[in-house]
């Protein structure tokens, strides 16, 4: 059902995104590293998990941002190859296994040092799966994350794909980001200090639905359960919600469930905030100041001078070294975007909630 409020895993739920699915599965084939990238809500995951459920080798789903939280603010390496093994050997906690002939592979002869296995040797198990099985693919979501893997940045487990990249053909690999310029920060393919420098990738971009997608998106699940809705409901409900299908799957849910337009533009709005007061949280742990900047931009305060009053009117002074890094931090997380000069919030519903 396209308005389940759940990633979705099959092809079937999926609405439109026929060019991307298409994209990330050349990527797969055709190169060992691929990176699906987009904001928040606009359907990675979903079209990640629908690439592996038709995956002809072994799936390997890792959700990096779970195994960062579960370890409190680190991915220990230990935690990383043991929870790998728990997906080859059964359950893990952060992640599934996936691929239409799992049932033909006998996971059991597969030897993997009891303790003191390193990512490394888990590389190399999996290649070797991939011998017997077909192609091995091993797909992080919200990679940017495998920036707290190890004490070095990630550039331990970042050696150990570049490793597999050059010398282990049956592997292949996914990273998923939301955070855009940070993913890319940390896989360093332009980096000469990174273990992947120079390696050439797939990179597939999700974007937001245009307007008229948007409209035929509300009118295909709507008519799916069977709601008459008028067209100019879904229109406004597109003014108010813009194009992120995540929240128009939010809006559609509701509206069907709830019978009244109003209210499910009412919590829509609210499970946003919600949503969004969470990540800010997130982010203040980083740096009070982030939700400072969000707010000044979100009042329309675009140019730089303008928010560093503002920030400074209400946090107390900041240098403009400071300030630059915070502003450059927020474009890389994907939350704000800098056009001819001038700061905006990427994701309107997101602007709309700060301005309070
Ligand atoms: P992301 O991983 O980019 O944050 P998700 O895949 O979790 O996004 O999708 C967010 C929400 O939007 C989920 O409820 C998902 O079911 C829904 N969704 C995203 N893209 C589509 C689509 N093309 N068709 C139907 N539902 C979608
Ligand atoms: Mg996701």
């Amino acid at each position: 059902m396209l308005f389940d409020p759940r990633p979705k895993s099959r092809r079937e739920e999926i609405f439109d995104r026929e060019n991307e699915l298409n994209s990330l599965i050349r990527g797969i084939e055709g190169y060992p590293m691929t990176i699906l990238i987009g904001i928040r809500r606009v359907g990675k995951s979903s079209l990640l998990r629908v690439v592996l459920s038709e995956f002809e080798g072994l799936g390997i789903y890792l959700d990096a941002r779970r195994l960062y939280a579960a370890g409190g603010g680190t991915i220990s390496p230990v935690v990383l190859v043991d929870e790998i093994k728990k997906l080859l050997f059964g359950k893990g906690r952060f992640g599934f296994l996936s691929g239409i002939r799992l049932e033909n592979v006998n996971l059991a002869g597969i030897k993997l040092k009891p303790k003191e296995a390193t990512i490394i040797d888990v590389l190399e198990v999996l290649n070797g799966l991939g011998e017997k099985f077909g192609k091995v693919l091993l797909a992080f979501d919200e990679a940017q994350y495998l920036r707290f893997y190890g004490p070095r940045g990630g550039k331990d487990l970042l050696a150990g794909v570049a490793y597999a990249y050059d010398s282990l053909p049956n592997l292949g690999f996914v990273f998923t980001g939301s955070e855009v310029g940070l993913l890319h920060d940390f896989i360093g393919i332009d980096d000469y200090s990174s273990p992947l420098f120079g390696r050439v990738y797939e990179e597939v971009e999700v974007k937001p639905f245009p307007r008229e997608l948007s409209e035929a998106f509300l009118r295909a699940g709507f008519g799916e359960v069977g709601l008459k809705v008028s067209d100019e409901e879904i229109k406004r409900a597109v003014d108010e919600l813009d194009g992120i299908p995540g929240w128009l799957v939010e809006f559609g849910f509701n509206y069907w469930k709830g019978g009244s337009f109003e209210r499910a533009i009412e919590r829509t709005i609210e499970r946003a905030r919600t949503m969004i007061r969470e990540e800010l949280l997130e982010l203040e742990k980083r740096s009070s100041r982030y939700s400072l900047i969000l707010r000044a931009v979100a009042m329309g305060l675009s140019r730089w001078s303008n928010i560093k009053d503002y920030v400074e009117a209400k946090g107390g002074p900041i240098t403009n070294a400071r300030l630059s890094a915070l502003l450059k931090n927020l474009e890389k997380m994907g939350w704000i975007k800098k056009e001819s000069g001038e700061y905006k919030i990427i994701d309107p519903l997101v602007e709309r909630i700060l301005r309070g």
